[in-house]
């Protein structure tokens, strides 16, 4: 037998037993005439003992191993003198008797323990070696055992696991396509999926009635730490239902990972909110509601009240109240403006007033609005002495508001009330059909083009499409959206309709969407359906931000994957089977 425990599993039972194990070494020390080694594989890190004076030749072997070499040990399980009460394996050590190199090591590039000295680059450049650290490899534990989790749910309500293809057409998730050629079919490319919507639509059609997949999709757009050009969708679709049954079946997936992974049970139903509102009082579609400061309308406490063109020409006046923050230092209050002024936020600057212990509410606009305005605004903002009241304005209502959802979540960072341990759930519901998109000059679907309307806002397809509502809902935790989906269009009238709307010439729709329109004529039953983000979902569960720690190989912000240096260049001979030029223009 190779070895006959694991590194993690040895206890006090154990004493007395002669054992093999194998694994790395994570460090050696020398004390007397004592060496003390910490091996370690994925269970743990057990503790070795070579003693100088029982054999000395093997004392010596173990003085000479490095860091991280691989080796194989039998021993005798004893009980420990210094026992370390953060190991699991802190009461034993193994007294060896028999040492076996199985490969030697280059000192590695950064000490692998859970504080790691390397930095970024270099653990991604050596992300094997990064894995063996026991906080990124339990990001992976995680990882799989949400899978599990996920499989065993949808498996017990009957859904089917089904794979569809990578080398696929366009879909339209809104983002670019990684493109892949085909040598078989000279000047002709493949679309990776950016989502498997229309292969579970077809699906549907076929009858399969529950499907599932644990799927890789891929999008080609500018990352950000909560993306990576490739990632991983719980993709589900469902037939014969309604908006509710979807809500109903995804909300019980949520409450039963919370139960199986955190040991969290969540009871109530999930709270649902209006896009409307969503945006109304949190300026964003997937609000952080771990807190509160909800965005109160201030237009008309300020309105024509003084000679303040700022407000005056306001078309957005909105504040939040930040309990207790009055005594904010002046320094503290120009670092939030400088805040609200970067330019990835973009707000000309801030208006704030604080209420004093008297009840008089001193402002940075006291010489434009006197006390009695002052009070109107400590009346509807619900502010209380000792509160200080953030208000921002500007020309843009939307706009306005999203730079106010970044106030506020600075103002939740900067008061600690976005705890890691804390989740608050919610659907935002009800969400507009289409968006209008500058850069295109048209309307865009803000879901996907299959996304079906609301059945009573379908006449309005033809006088105000704009006011358009979706049968869409996504789900969002802790400000982040982690599912997302909607009930379909299965009417290829109705789908013919959208995509006239959506811009798409009768030949465009035909010859992207002729497959799924055709279907749609064979008996498309009604259906629905969503994804989850699982990468989101394991760093939430986590405790992380970035969605990186929780993928085995990652990109950089770059796409690159420093460890394979992909991308990269091909050779001539592989391009010219392809029939590809390669023409790069000079950047401007
Ligand atoms: N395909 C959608 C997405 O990737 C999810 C869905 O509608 O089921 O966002």
């Amino acid at each position: 037998m190779f070895r006959t425990n694991t590194c993690g599993e040895l206890r006090l039972a154990n004493v007395g037993q002669t054992v093999t194990l194998a694994g790395w070494v994570q460090r050696t020390r020398k004390m007397g005439g004592m060496t003390f080694v910490d091996l370690r594989d994925r269970y743990g890190i057990t503790q070795l003992v070579f003693n100088d004076e029982i054999d000395a030749n093997l004392c010596a072997e173990a003085n000479k191993l490095g860091r991280e070499y691989v080796i194989q040990v039998e021993g005798k399980v004893a009980e420990r003198s210094n026992k370390n009460t953060n190991m699991e394996t802190g009461e034993i050590e193994i007294i060896v008797g028999k040492l076996n190199v199985l490969n030697a090591s280059l000192t590695p590039p950064f000490t692998i323990e859970e504080n790691s000295d390397g930095g970024d680059d270099l653990r991604m450049k050596y992300r094997y070696l990064d894995l063996r650290r026991s906080n990124v490899r339990s990001n992976l534990e995680l990882r799989h055992k949400m899978t599990m989790e996920v499989r065993r749910y949808l498996d017990s309500k009957g859904f089917l696991e089904i794979e569809t293809p990578m080398l696929i057409g366009s879909t339209p998730e809104g983002a670019r396509d990684f493109v892949v050629p085909s040598r078989m079919n000279p000047g002709q490319f493949y679309a990776l999926p950016q989502s498997p919507q229309t292969l579970k639509q077809l699906l549907m059609v076929s009858g399969m009635d529950r499907y599932f997949q644990i799927v890789k999709c891929f999008r080609d757009e500018d990352l950000r730490a909560d993306r990576q050009p490739e990632f991983t969708q719980i993709d589900c679709e469902m037939s014969f239902v309604e908006q509710e049954d979807i809500i109903s079946m995804f909300e019980g997936m949520a409450k039963h990972l919370f139960k199986t992974i955190r040991g969290v049970e969540l009871k109530e139903p999930f709270l649902r909110m209006s896009w409307d509102d969503a945006m109304k009082y949190y300026g964003s579609d997937k609000p952080d509601l771990r807190f509160g400061m909800k965005f109160v309308e201030l237009k008309e406490v300020f309105d024509g009240k003084a000679d303040f063109a700022v407000f005056n020409e306001a078309k957005y006046i909105g504040g939040i109240c930040a309990e207790g923050c009055a005594s904010y230092t002046r320094k503290q209050l120009d670092q939030l403006t400088d805040f609200v002024k970067k330019p990835q936020i973009g707000a000309k600057g801030l208006v704030y007033a604080r209420v004093q212990e008297d009840g008089t509410v001193k402002s940075s606009v006291d010489k434009f609005y006197g006390q009695d305005v002052l009070q109107d605004l400590k009346e509807k903002m619900n502010a209380k002495p000792g509160d200080l009241i953030l208000i921002l304005s500007g020309p843009d209502v939307m706009k306005t508001r999203k730079q106010l959802c970044e106030l506020r979540l600075e103002m939740g960072n900067q008061l600690g009330l976005r705890d890691k341990n804390k989740f608050a759930l919610l659907w935002v519901v009800d969400f507009p059909m289409f968006e209008w998109s500058d850069e295109e000059g048209r309307l865009m679907a803000m879901h996907h083009p299959f996304t079906h309307p609301k059945d009573e806002d379908i006449p309005l397809l033809d006088t105000d499409p704009a006011a358009v509502r979706a049968d869409a809902y996504d789900m969002v935790c802790n400000g982040v959206e982690v599912g997302g989906g909607s009930i379909r269009i299965h009417d290829p009238k109705l789908q013919d309709k959208m995509f006239r709307i959506l811009g798409f010439t009768e030949e465009r729709a035909q010859e992207q969407f002729g497959f799924l329109m055709n279907a749609f004529k064979y008996g498309a039953p009604p259906h629905g359906g969503l994804a989850y983000g699982l990468d989101r979902w394991v760093s939430i569960f986590a405790g992380l931000d970035s969605i990186r720690d929780v993928i085995a190989f990652p990109k950089n912000t770059s796409g690159r994957d420093v460890m394979l240096d992909a991308p990269s260049t091909i050779d001539d001979k592989q391009l010219d089977e392809l029939n590809l030029k390669i023409d790069i223009k000079e950047a401007e």
